[in-house]
């Protein structure tokens, strides 16, 4: 079905891509082929020369658009109509939307721009919903509308670094503090009444206002992680920014957040379980703790966050996230592994929105939370109150 907005937005960015991209290697999205290698490698194979540039990612987003026979489209936050919409550096910051449901949903990735494939999880997804004709694509085409970020942190995906370096666009240079240091942020940790220091973050931020959507799901990489008790490698950690259980999320809307958001994982493990490829745990932050940050993007649209008055209805969401074993830190990243980890994302991505439109995951028990290996539970990290004891 052709989407009304499609073509002009499809001009504009035929143009831009005309100015911007002409000098973008193609892109490499084919999976390798070596079997083997089915773990990230600690050995220093670390390459990261697949890993998509922003150039890359907006010229992907583009030719999804173009290509898709299902209502695919693309457009930078400027065209979103956002009073902030370009990163510290200046760089316009891009949403694709797909489906044409009622419940709209939020799909982001690379927030930290040294955990990569978020981006490429996030476009293969989109290239299915504007491609696939098969009967689970309809499903989620009628369901829902989808808005992804496949990018979030494009400076920092640049530099190769998990933050945003806040920025002088006036002399190019960034911002130096007193001692003359750069100043960086994590956007992950911005969205608070404090925060939203970075122009990521007030943009993303007024688009989720926009937005309101009924769920979503945030895409990390941590670094190499053995599971506990066995010593296996993990390949894909599962996490809730504000603890299951603990002192936040039991809290908001009589705790419905705190059972819909383990019934989310708990699928997601089911389902990805049913392939020996993978072995997934629950994500900790070491010695028992589980997180527990109100400033993550997630947990403010868990908490409803109302910054300068932008969600004044109180709109909140639940949002789940997945961390997938490696980075592209020296070391951690097994250039080998990239096609299985992509893969691997975005089975998940699929399995979980599949299982949300078809009521599977609000069926699920949401104890069963506990039987996803894990370390017991010591306490929680928290952005602030430091580590509280359980
Ligand atoms: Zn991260």
């Amino acid at each position: 079905m052709p989407d009304p907005r499609k073509s002009s937005l499809s001009k504009r960015s035929i143009a831009l891509g005309a100015a911007v991209f002409a000098v973008v290697a193609p892109l490499g999205l084919a999976a390798p082929a070596n079997a083997d290698a089915n773990f990230p490698s600690p050995n220093g194979e670390t390459n990261i020369s697949s890993i998509l540039s922003y150039q890359d990612t907006v010229k992907e987003l583009q030719k999804i658009e173009s290509n898709s026979r299902f209502d695919v489209d693309a457009f930078t936050l400027q065209e979103a109509g956002t009073q902030v919409s370009e990163s510290e550096q200046g760089r316009d910051l891009y949403v694709a939307t797909a489906g044409h449901g009622p419940e709209d949903v939020w799909l982001q990735g690379r927030i930290h721009g040294n955990e990569p494939y978020g981006t490429d999880s996030l476009l293969t997804l989109l290239k299915e919903l504007g491609a696939n004709g098969s009967a689970d694509y309809d499903l989620l085409r009628e369901k829902y509308t989808f808005h992804f970020i496949p990018m979030y942190n494009p400076d920092g995906s640049e530099e190769n670094v998990r933050q945003t370096i806040l920025w002088d666009q006036e002399t190019n240079a960034p911002q130096l503090d007193a001692k003359g240091n750069q100043q960086r942020v994590d956007l992950n940790r911005d969205w608070t009444l404090e925060g939203f220091v970075a122009n990521e973050s007030l943009a993303y931020y007024e688009y989720w206002t926009m937005v309101d959507p009924a769920f979503g799901v945030d895409v990390h990489h941590q670094g190499l992680k053995k599971e506990w008790g066995t010593g296996d490698d993990v390949t894909l950690s599962l996490g809730i920014s504000l603890a299951p259980g603990g002192p936040t999320l039991p809290g908001i809307e009589n705790g419905a957040y705190d059972v819909l958001t383990r019934q989310m994982q708990v699928h997601v493990y089911d389902e990805l379980s049913k392939y020996g490829a993978f072995n997934i745990d629950r994500y900790q932050v070491g010695d028992g703790m589980e997180i527990d940050i109100k400033g993550g993007v997630v947990s403010a649209m868990m908490l409803g966050l109302n910054y300068r008055g932008l969600n004044a209805d109180g709109h909140r969401n639940p949002v789940v996230f997945f961390e997938t074993s490696g980075n592209s830190s020296d070391g951690s990243l097994g250039q080998k592994s990239r096609g299985k980890l992509i893969r691997q994302n975005v089975l998940a991505l699929k399995e979980l929105l599949l299982g949300m439109a078809s009521g599977e995951v609000q069926q699920e028990d949401p104890e069963r939370w506990e039987e996803i290996p894990h370390q017991p539970v010591t306490g929680y990290q928290t952005d602030y109150a430091g580590l509280v004891q359980k």
